[in-house]
Formats: structure tokens, sequence, C-alpha cells
């Protein structure tokens, strides 16, 4: 049954898990797109440009913004973040799902395009703001000052947990990746998501028609 893409939203504060869950479903689908944001962020080590993040300058992000290119843009932790558009709209066209690892106003920005009713959006929240701080600490990838930061952003990204369709505590990473598993099964049936559905049933009708 030929079905519509789903833009899949994912977001939590930075050190709940996000990441790792969006690896975690890829590997589980592999035909799931992953939307590669820009950023006007420095790369982090090991991250790669066109892998991780497509890595822009701020003049550059700026083009892509005024030639409509987003589908959505933000200033995070002092950076610009966007997702490119034509991707997405690449994948949906195939029937292929995308998930974005976006923070709460890329969330807001796809769910109020005309792409809304396409949108499954995820909230995952730590189970405590200490795990949080252990886990942005256990990355080694940040200084003292950042950390302070982005934990104090993740109070303010948590604060908006319910403006998303799915919410979950990842007390466990793989119990979590289950859950998210079971929510992709049940959105992809349904109905106003399997396109061939009127013809099926018609046929279904008609067969029976047919025989009477
Ligand atoms: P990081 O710099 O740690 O990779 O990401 C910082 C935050 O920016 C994360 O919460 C991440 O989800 C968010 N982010 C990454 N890409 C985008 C994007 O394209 N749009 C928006 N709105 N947020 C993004």
């Amino acid at each position: 049954m030929k079905r519509r893409g789903l833009l899949i939203i994912l977001s939590s504060p930075s050190g709940a898990g996000k990441s790792t869950m969006a690896g975690m479903l890829r590997e589980w689908d592999p035909s799931i797109a992953f939307s590669v944001s820009a950023t006007t962020r420095p790369p982090r080590v090991g991250e790669q440009d066109g892998r991780e993040y497509h890595f822009r300058t701020r003049e550059e992000f700026g083009e892509m913004v005024a030639s409509s290119e987003m589908l959505e843009h933000a200033e995070v932790f002092t950076n610009l973040y966007g997702s490119p558009k034509a991707p997405v709209k690449a994948a949906m066209g195939a029937g292929q799902d995308t998930l974005f690892d976006i923070d709460w106003q890329g969330g807001q920005q796809i769910r109020n395009s005309s792409l809304g009713n396409d949108v499954v959006s995820i909230f995952l929240l730590p189970p405590s703001m200490a795990a949080l701080e252990q886990r942005l600490r256990a990355r080694g990838q940040d200084s003292d000052d950042v950390i302070n930061d982005r934990m104090s952003k993740s109070l303010d990204e948590v604060s908006h947990w319910a403006e998303y369709d799915y919410v979950l505590v990842n007390e466990d990473m793989d119990a979590c990746a289950e859950q998210v598993r079971a929510i992709l099964v049940a959105e992809r049936l349904r109905r106003e998501r399997q396109e061939g559905l009127n013809d099926f049933v018609r046929d279904l009708q008609d067969e029976f028609g047919s025989r009477t």
C-alpha cells in the first residue's frame, strides 16, 4: 500500500538521548531519511560536513534562508540551525519518512507549515536533570561554561513538552526506542496516510458486486 512519508520530529534537551535514538531508529529502518541540518556552529571533533551537519558561514546560511531553501530555521545557543527543504520534499515524494533532530522552535515551525498533517512529533524527557548533566559531561565535548549554558537552555526546551504528540521519559534507551518504533508503526497505518486505501476498498466492493 502506497503511503505518505512522515516527518518525524524528535526533540529533547541536549543530552537526553536524541542523537542515539535517531541512530537506533535508522538502524531499525534504514529507509528512514535523516534531515541533515545546516548550521553556523563549528564542527566538533569527529563531525563531518554533510554527515552530521552542513557547516556553513552566517552569510551562506543567510542566503539559504533568503532563497527559501529552509523548511524551518532558528537560533539555538547563539548559532543558527535550519532544515533544508529539498531533501524532505524528495523523500516525501518517494513515500519515505524523514527524521528531524531539531529543537522546539523548528518543531513548531514545521507543525504550523503546510506539511503539518504529515508531522509526528516526539519529545524525550530525561529521567532527571542530574542524569542530563551527567550525560553532557560524559560526552566530554564541551567546556564547563557551555555545559552550564546547555543546562539552562534544557529547562527552556523542557517547557515545550506539551506541544508534542508523544512524550517519553528516557530511563532506558532500548525500552524508549521500542516505544518510538511502536509509535511509528501505528502512525504509518493511520487511514489518511495510506494513499491506496480508497482504491483498495473500491476493488473489494467491486469484487463483491461482481459475485452477486
Ligand atoms: P548541537 O549543536 O548539540 O548539535 O545541537 C544543538 C540543538 O540544535 C539541538 O537541540 C538540536 O536538536 C538543535 N538543532 C539541530 N539542527 C537543527 C535545525 O535544523 N533546526 C532547529 N530548529 N534546531 C536544530
